[in-house]
């Protein structure tokens, strides 16, 4: 029988709510139980694929081909268990759904409203897709109070009336401040925002409290006398050193025991801590550490490149190293100070982008790593500027361009209208832009004796994808009687999926994301070597 726990945020949003769920389910699992985690976004954007990751951070890609937000990530990473389509869910997807159908008549004779209409449609969502599930994590995205968010409140209200209030169960996560001014916890913020739950109707069954000190038994009571929670289910997160502690703490404070408890599940196995106490000891203790530059357009936000930074540092941990990352901006990046900025860097790393501006930076790095033979992975865009940059400098295609670019040049990288998945033909297109890239798994099969086929131990691969653009395979012989091998193709042979170097100890470019499969607890092979490689390079 499946249960539903859902999770709220209030008084302040990036309270950690992610890695909350995240951490719930992975203890959830570790004591036997099948769980899926979900996200509500309140934003009207169908998709975030159409967003900038300055505005939202990285945009994750399931197996399944859904372009989602970053939490889906987390996770993935902490729960080991690959999120699908079915899994995250826009107001906008739920509107242009309930509009579909007003639009074909579905509703005729009625007036469609918020509620039922756009609520029972939430509802769906939440149980849709459920197998043998024992739990079902749903996040819902924002912060209580927003306008954006009421819809969504509303259904979860309604959903647990629907499948009774004994198989669901709510969890507020809020921020308890700490005033330097008075020394003192401040338990009022907490107070107000369960207020404004209670007034939409939803009393919390537990209450996670962020707070960066431990919070005082005299303020936990006050909050769960206040909030009407049972004390037990107060449950404290004192900021963690590192995001692979949160497990371990929130196991600490009792978090699976108590939602157990509320569901009045028994079960005698034990959580499994040790994976997670393993890593945080190198993480935090490890002295050993590498260089690696990533060179890329949206440095400003940390967000932007969360799978990457993640997938580097478990690199690091299957190394015992420390990662330090180096973000250059490439749009400021100019050739005379290339050497300068690069100096220190024993790794150089060009991640995903879209559009012209920041590419001459780019392509200016990878010519720097090429010939000073500076371990060098280029990761979908940044293959793609790899294999300009090789065709400019070492083939003498001096005008040699992609056609995302604009009309002009010689465009090696150019847009593919149809490619083919397991069989079938797939149509892209650039005159409508969300969700209509190459997106998800696919195939490639690797070359033997390759450094690519060393690494993977193994003849096929599939990596997720997302991406508008190829190199154009009709250049594969010009380029590897030069020494750039296409190490790794599609099944149907036409699309480059992977390229080395012959002459190079470590410089590969894959056209997927690898970043979005490595958890931490199964350390991605590409990563591992890359960062494998940047140590040995003196
Ligand atoms: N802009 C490139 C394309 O669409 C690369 C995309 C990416 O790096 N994810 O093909």
């Amino acid at each position: 029988m499946v249960r539903y726990i859902f999770v709220t945020g209030g008084v302040v949003s990036s309270l950690g709510k992610g890695l909350s769920s995240a951490s719930l389910a992975y203890l959830l699992q570790s004591r036997g139980f099948k769980v899926r985690l979900r996200k509500l976004d309140p934003y009207l954007n169908v998709d975030p694929g159409t967003m900038s990751p300055f505005q939202h951070g990285e945009v994750f890609v399931t197996d399944d081909g859904a372009e989602t937000d970053l939490d889906l990530g987390h996770y993935e990473r902490f729960s080991g268990t690959s999120a699908k389509k079915t899994d995250n869910i826009t107001t906008g997807k739920i509107y242009s759904d309930v509009l579909k159908k007003e639009r074909k008549g579905e509703y005729l004779g009625k007036t469609v409203q918020v509620i039922p209409h756009i609520t029972d449609r939430i509802k769906e969502f939440i149980k849709n897709d459920v197998a043998k599930e024992d739990f079902i994590i749903c996040e819902i995205g924002g912060t209580v109070g927003d306008i954006e968010s009421l819809p969504f409140v509303e259904a979860i209200r309604q959903f647990s009336n629907d499948v009774g209030k004994k198989n669901t169960l709510f969890i507020h996560l809020t921020l308890v401040p700490y005033m330097k001014a008075s020394d003192e916890i401040k338990t009022k913020p907490t107070q107000h925002s369960v207020k404004e739950l209670r007034s939409i109707g939803i009393q919390p069954d537990i209450i996670i409290c962020r707070s960066e000190r431990a919070i005082p038994l005299d303020q936990r009571k006050k909050i769960s006398l206040f909030c009407n929670v049972d004390i037990k289910n107060v449950i404290e997160t004192v900021d963690v050193k590192t995001i692979y502690e949160a497990p371990i703490s929130f196991n600490n404070e009792n978090l699976d025991k108590q939602v157990l408890e509320y569901f009045k599940i028994k079960t005698r196995k034990k959580v499994n801590l040790n994976p997670w106490k393993k890593i945080t000891k190198i993480v935090l203790h490890t002295k050993k550490s590498v260089n690696i530059a990533i060179v890329g357009k949206y440095i400003g936000l940390k967000d932007a490149y969360k799978s990457l930074d993640e997938a580097l540092t478990h690199g690091g941990i299957h190394n015992n190293l420390k990662v330090n990352l180096i973000r250059i901006d490439s749009e400021k990046l100019n050739i005379s100070e290339i050497k300068n900025k690069l100096k220190d860097a024993a790794g150089i790393l060009i991640p995903g982008g879209f559009g012209k501006r920041g590419t001459e930076g780019k392509i200016e790095a990878i010519n720097y790593s090429r010939k000073n033979k500076i371990p060098f992975l280029g990761i979908c865009f940044g293959m793609q500027m790899a294999i300009i940059e090789f065709a400019r400098n070492q083939l003498n295609i001096k005008k040699a361009t992609s056609s995302e670019f604009g009309p002009g040049g010689s465009p090696i990288i150019g847009l593919i209208n149809e490619w083919n998945k397991d069989g079938k033909i797939i149509k892209g297109t650039d005159k409508v832009l969300g969700g209509t890239m190459r997106l998800g798994l696919y195939e490639a099969k690797l070359k033997d004796n390759s450094l690519i086929k060393k690494i993977y131990k193994c003849k096929s691969i599939k990596e997720r994808h997302r991406h508008r653009y190829e190199i154009n395979i009709a250049y594969k012989d010009q380029f590897e009687k030069n020494g750039m091998i296409f190490s790794g193709l599609s099944p149907d042979m036409k699309l480059p999926e992977i390229i080395e170097l012959k002459n190079h100890p470590w410089f590969i470019g894959v056209q997927f994301h690898p970043e979005f499969k490595s958890r931490p607890l199964a350390p991605h092979p590409l990563f591992s070597s890359f960062i494998k490689a940047a140590k040995n390079h003196k």
